[in-house]
């Protein structure tokens, strides 16, 4: 391509690639950890009246009244909340605001992969810490205090999850450095940091609306931590575009925070049929990952991922494949409803079966 007219900053930058959405026919569909249940039904009425009168008006560039609702919900004051166009944009300014030449971003080999791409962009060093052979974390590794370290908790796409005492562990030996915990699974089984923010000033906690509250297609994401690591998201943010979140985002993320029966429900109901689709997978040879999150890790005895993930699609159920050193043998599959992971084992017995 003519990359003529492209600046400096962008002509070598090998972007994030997202999860396929395909329009062809219709999937299973279980590649980029949707929720499968739909928002609150209070979403649909909160988003319905917006439309019929307040769109023509800008919305409240401080988004004081999602804060006010995300601060009580988790304890906080609204001054230690930000809320941006979902937490990949939340990630994206954290990353300006927390790294640079001298202060590398530090994360793991193994996570979420916007991470490097960031790195990249931002022309911030990143330091690649291995996972150990089980995915696990090695902890002494980020106990150097030599950057900022982000760390997706569970991890992503492992499913594996540290506890809170692992989390401050790495927040006591990193006192000089913002240390960003990206929360987007927390929901569904995890250990949340939000409870160690009066404690540790250092520590910036970001989450999503996308998964556990089901408004992936509305793009609303936010961060918890103290005053100072909020301000300086607020400058980030107010340097580039200071309405990020429109009117219909904003009452739709606040309706989804204020019906709490709704979200437990939902989320438990998720966990649940994580544990089965686990103990079936389990039954067909899959090995598989403990997870915390709305998707698990698996890889089967005997037939490479590769060929599953193909033979899957081919059969109208859509999982994630990353062709990638290391995870390479794995799919990972997110958590659908019972019936969803009902057609996905079913699938792939018949798979299996044909693979004899
Ligand atoms: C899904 C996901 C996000 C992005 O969420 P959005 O709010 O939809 O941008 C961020 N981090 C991780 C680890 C995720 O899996």
């Amino acid at each position: 391509m003519n990359k003529q007219y492209w600046s400096r900053r962008i002509a070598d930058i090998e972007p994030y690639i997202p999860g396929e959405q395909p329009k062809d026919k219709k999937y299973v569909k279980l590649n980029t950890n949707e929720n499968p249940y739909p928002p609150s039904p209070r979403v649909a009425e909160a988003v319905a009246k917006v439309a019929a009168s307040d769109l023509r008006l800008y919305p409240d560039p401080d988004c004081a009244a999602l804060k006010k609702t995300l601060a009580e919900f988790y304890g906080l004051r609204p001054e230690q909340v930000f809320v941006g166009n979902g937490s990949d944009e939340v990630l994206a300014f954290s990353f300006l605001a927390f790294t640079d030449e001298d202060t590398p971003a530090v994360f793991p080999d193994i996570t979420y992969s916007f991470y490097p791409v960031y790195g990249e962009f931002f022309g911030t060093n990143c330091r690649i810490v291995p996972v150990r052979e089980d995915f696990t974390i090695p902890l002494e590794q980020l106990m150097k205090n030599d950057g900022t370290v982000v760390l997706t908790n569970p991890n992503a796409p492992t499913g594996i999850g540290l506890s809170l005492d692992e989390v401050e562990q790495i927040l006591r030996a990193n006192p000089d450095h913002a240390v960003i915990v990206d929360e987007a699974y927390i929901d569904f089984g995890g250990e949340s940091a939000v409870k160690l923010i009066d404690r540790y000033e250092n520590l910036l906690v970001i989450q999503t609306f996308s998964k556990s509250r089901s408004l992936a297609g509305m793009r609303a994401g936010f961060a918890l931590g103290n005053e100072s690591l909020i301000a300086a998201l607020n400058a980030v943010k107010n340097s580039v575009n200071s309405y990020t979140l429109d009117r219909m985002a904003l009452a739709a993320a606040q309706a989804a925070v204020e019906d709490r029966a709704y979200f437990y429900d939902t989320c438990s109901r998720i966990a649940k049929t994580r544990e089965t689709t686990t103990g079936k997978l389990r039954e067909l040879g899959f090995f598989v990952l403990p997870s915390q999150a709305n998707f698990v890790f698996a890889s089967h005895e005997r037939v490479p991922a590769r060929i599953l993930f193909r033979r899957l699609r081919e059969e109208g159920v859509l999982v994630r494949y990353f062709d990638k050193p290391r995870i390479d043998d794995f799919l990972r599959i997110t958590i659908g409803t019972d019936a969803e992971m009902e057609i996905l084992t079913a699938t792939l017995k018949r798979i299996l079966e044909e693979q004899r």
